[in-house]
């Protein structure tokens, strides 16, 4: 990983900034906003369509190197506790990182295989590059930055949801004297030794660290409704069924919900340990936080020293608020083949959004939302931006 910038990108001429803006935007085709496997996918069928990189299309990154939210990730999340990192278009993760190192940490993989694929294809990522706000230019959309301001035709967003994590609003929570802390920023069990962890969310991350932390030291289990295991693992008739019912949400403009908790937890080996040795035991929302723990409505009560929140993330697309592409309910209404195309407005795809939230999700709708875009745009295959 590196701090310093990469070079800036070879971008098309400059754009006469309107009388009220002082930043000069630099013309490019398509910016592609993040550089996770959504915005890697998409960034290689770009050039696979033929469009020149830094011109025609350009990658924004935040993150200081090449990996996406994996390289922030837990250190206990290995290649043999992560569900599966499928493969990017053109590249297989085996050919970089050796398939039988299951303890590698995910957070050291995933960058390594990030950075051999942008090498490969020579994809124009630019970072870190944090994108603050995109606003409707009439043909153009204005992509102001922490860096340089752009000026293109067509974005596609893919910036995940690592970047907002949800922490519920619950009484009491300001009170609280010990430590709140979200998954996003878990690193050990061992800071937890010798003190009672209370853990809230019953999702996967959820009961993977609950089973590690409740291998140091005790802890109290809290989700909202009862947990559903399953006792085999997910088919891949599972799996499109599952991104089905999200895909559907989102054609109607519904906020997308995960698709966890459309499939349920396979009880794994090491959950049905966890399971044996009492670590499982969930208990119901509390109604408040006190100083020292939580309270539920019957006045039950459990000390606690840290609420470990594994509440998850919603999707980071706060700088797209100018555009108004949301519907009162809070969903954004999606069409296309992948349903990756914002029906408001198609020269705004979403990748890594609803039912492309997973690495194979977004390896599809990489694909799906790079042809639809610059065919709308009349820039496939031509090079013009
Ligand atoms: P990210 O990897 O989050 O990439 C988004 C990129 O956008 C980042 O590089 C970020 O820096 C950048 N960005 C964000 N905001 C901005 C901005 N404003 N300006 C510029 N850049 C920005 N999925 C699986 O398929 N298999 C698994 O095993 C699996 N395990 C998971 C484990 C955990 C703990 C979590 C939280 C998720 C897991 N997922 C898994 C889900 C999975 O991570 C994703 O579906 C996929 O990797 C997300 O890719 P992405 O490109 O959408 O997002």
């Amino acid at each position: 990983m590196t701090d310093q910038p990469s070079a800036p990108p070879p971008v098309g001429e400059m754009q006469e900034p309107a009388a009220s803006e002082v930043r000069v935007a630099l013309k490019v085709g398509i910016v592609v906003i993040g550089a996770g496997q959504a915005g890697l996918s998409s960034a290689y069928h770009l050039r696979q369509l033929g469009l020149a990189p830094g011109r025609d299309y350009l990658v924004l990154d935040k993150a200081p190197g090449p990996g996406g939210a994996w390289q922030f990730r837990w250190p206990s999340l290995t290649l043999s506790t992560v569900n599966r990192v499928h493969d990017l278009p053109g590249l297989s993760f085996a050919e970089v990182v050796d398939p039988d190192a299951v303890d590698v940490q995910a957070s050291v993989a995933v960058p390594r295989y990030f950075a051999a694929y942008e090498k490969r294809f020579a994809l124009p990522v630019y970072r870190p590059v944090s994108v603050t706000v995109v606003c409707d230019r009439g043909d153009r959309l204005r992509i102001e930055t922490d860096r340089e301001t752009f000026s293109a035709r067509g974005i596609i967003n893919a910036t995940g949801t690592w970047e907002t994590p949800i922490i519920p609003d619950y009484p009491g929570a300001a009170l609280f004297r010990g430590r709140q802390l979200h998954a996003h920023d878990y690193k050990s069990a061992r800071d937890f030794a010798g003190r009672h962890v209370l853990v809230v969310g019953g999702g996967i991350s959820a009961l993977q660290l609950l089973d590690e932390i409740s291998q140091v030291t005790s802890t109290t289990w809290v989700t909202r409704r009862p947990p559903h295991f399953r006792d085999r693992p997910f088919t891949a008739e599972d799996g499109r069924a599952a991104v089905a019912r999200v895909e559907e949400r989102v054609r109607r403009g519904l906020p997308p919900g995960s698709i966890v908790s459309a499939t349920g937890i396979f009880l794994t080996p090491a959950l049905a340990a966890a399971r044996a040795r009492g670590a499982l035991e969930r208990l119901p929302m509390f109604s408040a936080i006190t100083e020292d723990g939580v309270v539920w409505e019957d006045g039950r009560r459990q000390k606690a020293d840290v609420i470990l929140w594994c509440t998850g993330f919603r999707s980071s697309l706060d700088h797209l608020g100018p555009l108004q592409l949301r519907e009162p309910g809070g969903g954004i209404v999606m069409t296309g083949r992948l349903a990756t195309a914002v029906a408001k407005d198609r020269r705004i795809h979403l990748v890594g959004y609803g039912p492309s939230a997973s690495t194979i999700g977004a390896n599809r709708a990489g694909g799906a939302a790079a042809r639809e875009l610059t065919t709308f745009l009349g820039m496939a295959g031509t090079g013009a931006a």
